[in-house]
């Protein structure tokens, strides 16, 4: 079968129109066409048309048709059609976060971080990884956009089947994961709107087959803008585990993560202090590279729980580099600190589940 080139995308949706009369792939809503072997993504981006942009759901037919031409032609594989726009305090449904009969992660938790480079996604793929030794089923969503680096840190290779219409997760070390890195092209930029954030993630997490989890661990956008504000609002979250690292600085930004959680009422489980020590895999001798307790004198400050600090350690380093996290090594002795944070999570996850169960912001 020949190989799908985007111009065999745009031949496929040329009959397509808007409700103006105009062809959709001519439009300027008509945005971030990506084709990677035989997966097809684009968004349809309502903000970009005056007369769209206050009335994006205009176009959930546009989607639909879009995304069932797609579908017929044998040589797509998958199609992930977005439909976004309008102001992100004006968000449209989520065209294909339709009620999902099927089984769905009892909760779901975000991991998050002020800013790049604390080792988030580190701590999720841990974390997801820790929380699957302690005997629960556990999923891993990685929503980073911008880097998405599950693929690299659980040594993903080839591509996730598709079953009907739902795609099958990856299995690695005892956890199902899914990836943004797997559907999108990352050598093609492309420009992710607050909500356009909120829509991918919302359809990956319907239309992957979770199963029965207990938890599925989302991997977030590091930051605070628009993008990881529209993607906390509109995932059905039922807390947050905040990343940071020791120092003044890192704090700072790790404060505004938190406070963009609660603006949003997800329940904080804890900050976790990455990078806390150093210990000389030589000598033994601890060293406070970038600072110590901050992050605990920041949670008490904040009035949230502390989960625990986490070591500076080449093993930690070298064990994601190859894709087999430390978590995963029973024989590593930093496996231990996030089997402890792991535990931590699920103790303050059961004093959360006694509050009022999380907001379902789903359109
Ligand atoms: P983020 O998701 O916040 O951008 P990453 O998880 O990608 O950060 O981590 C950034 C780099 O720091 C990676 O090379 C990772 O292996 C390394 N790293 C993260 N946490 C630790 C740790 N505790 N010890 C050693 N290296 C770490």
């Amino acid at each position: 079968m020949s190989k799908l080139a985007p111009d065999d995308v745009l031949t496929v949706l040329s009959d397509i129109t808007l409700p103006d009369g105009s062809t959709l792939t001519k439009s300027p809503v008509f945005t971030g066409l990506v084709v990677r072997d035989d997966h097809v993504a684009f968004a349809i981006d309502a903000s970009l048309h005056d007369a769209y942009q206050n009335n994006p759901g205009l176009l959930a037919p546009v989607r639909a048709a879009a995304d069932a031409a797609l579908k017929r032609d044998k040589r797509v594989g998958r199609a992930t059609v977005v439909l976004t726009g309008g102001p992100s305090s004006n968000p449209i449904p989520a065209p294909a976060a339709k009620p999902n009969p099927d089984p769905k992660p009892k909760q779901i938790i975000a991991v998050g971080s002020g800013k790049g480079g604390v080792g988030k996604s580190t701590v999720a793929v841990n974390l997801a990884v820790g929380l699957a030794r302690l005997g629960k089923s556990v999923g891993l969503l990685d929503a980073d956009v911008y880097g998405p680096s599950v693929q690299h840190l659980l040594g993903l290779t080839g591509d996730p089947r598709a079953d009907g219409d739902k795609i099958t997760p990856m299995d690695a070390f005892g956890i199902k994961a899914m990836t943004m890195g797997l559907l999108v092209d990352q050598s093609t930029p492309m420009i992710w709107r607050g909500p356009m954030v909120g829509s991918a993630i919302l359809q990956l997490l319907n239309d992957v087959d979770w199963g029965p989890l207990d938890v599925l661990v989302v991997d977030m956008p590091p930051g605070t803008g628009d993008a990881q504000l529209t993607l906390a609002q509109r995932t059905p979250l039922a807390g947050a585990v905040i990343v940071s690292t020791p120092q003044d600085l890192a704090l700072i930004d790790a404060r505004k993560a938190i406070a963009m959680f609660e603006k949003v009422q997800v329940p904080i489980l804890g900050l976790v202090e990455n990078m806390s020590v150093f210990i000389c895999p030589k000598c033994g001798h601890e060293s406070h590279i970038f600072s110590h307790g901050g992050a605990e004198d920041a949670a008490k400050s904040l009035g949230i729980s502390f989960l625990g600090g986490l070591p500076l350690d080449i093993d930690v380093r070298m064990a994601s580099d190859d894709g087999k996290p430390i978590a995963a090594n029973s024989g590593a002795p930093q496996a231990a600190a996030f089997l402890n944070l792991a535990s931590a999570v699920l103790d303050n996850l059961a004093a959360d589940t006694a509050l009022p169960p999380p907001r379902l912001v789903m359109d």
